[in-house]
């Protein structure tokens, strides 16, 4: 069985963002890029389950341009077999990505399409949903816990709903998108990032795949929250009890 994992190359997690000054977006240039942590969870996840003997091949995807290349090899170095890499623009939306990975299933035929729950640059949480509606393939959203019967061709996913935890039983192939409590992802080790070098990527354009780049929606505008207003020092506990009682809501 093969595993498909999409990783999406983000701007890094530690990293301040700053809105350009347009407010067309936000700045890219001279920024930390990293993989999105969410898609480091999936692609763990699917490199455990191949270890542990359930698939034959982990297969990293990401989509944009050129240097989403590193994200890949970021992948290819923490242990997925091969890459594939559709250059298309950046931001595109979660449909058109969710159409794209569809394609992709429809050439590799993997058991197993694992994604990340969100992206940490758009926070949509939209792409693992979209994309398991249009292959119409069972889904198992927020994973924490993953297990598969390769025999039944089952995969059991526990997820964290508000009142506990919800045990899904899934029939293969699905989708699963990961939280972050599934697992802790590895580090690549340099043994590992040389070898990369070698691993194959395989490129595709969104036309080769007959998918269409288009948008149904327009970003009026990015801005930055309001600042937070800098705070006072109290000199005595009845000062900070009087401004508790008479300055701020305390219920
Ligand atoms: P989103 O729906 O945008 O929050 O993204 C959820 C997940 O979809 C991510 O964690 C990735 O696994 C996948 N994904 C979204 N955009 C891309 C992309 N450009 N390339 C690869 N995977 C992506």
């Amino acid at each position: 069985m093969k595993i498909i994992v999409a990783v999406k190359r983000v701007i890094d997690y530690a990293v301040k963002i700053r809105v350009k000054p347009d407010k067309t977006g936000v700045e890219t240039a001279n920024v930390k890029m990293s993989m999105n942590p969410f898609c480091e969870i999936a692609l763990e996840e699917a490199l455990r389950i191949r270890e542990s003997g359930l698939a034959s091949e982990v297969i990293a995807v990401t989509i944009g341009p050129s240097q989403s290349v590193d994200t890949l090899r970021t992948g290819l170095a923490m242990g997925a077999d091969r890459g594939i890499h559709v250059d298309a623009a950046i931001g595109l939306n979660p449909l058109t990505i969710a159409k794209i990975l569809k394609a992709l299933v429809h050439i590799e035929n993997p058991g197993l399409l694992i994604l990340g729950k969100q992206a940490i640059d758009d926070d949509c949480n939209q792409t693992g949903q979209m994309v398991a509606g249009l292959l119409n393939w069972p889904q198992g959203t927020f994973a924490s816990k993953v297990i598969l019967d390769k025999e039944k061709q089952v995969a059991t996913v526990e997820r964290e709903v508000d009142g506990g935890l919800e045990t899904l039983c899934l029939d293969l192939p699905a989708v699963i998108t990961t939280d972050l409590r599934l697992n802790q992802p590895r580090y690549a080790t340099l043994p590992n990032i040389m070898k990369a070098k070698s691993k194959v990527i395989k490129k595709y354009t969104p036309e080769e795949l007959k998918v269409q780049i288009k948008s149904d929606l327009e970003v009026v505008q990015v801005t930055e929250p309001p600042k937070r207003k800098t705070g006072v020092i109290v000199s005595s506990v009845d000062e900070l009890i009087d401004k508790l009682k008479n300055e701020a809501c305390v219920i």
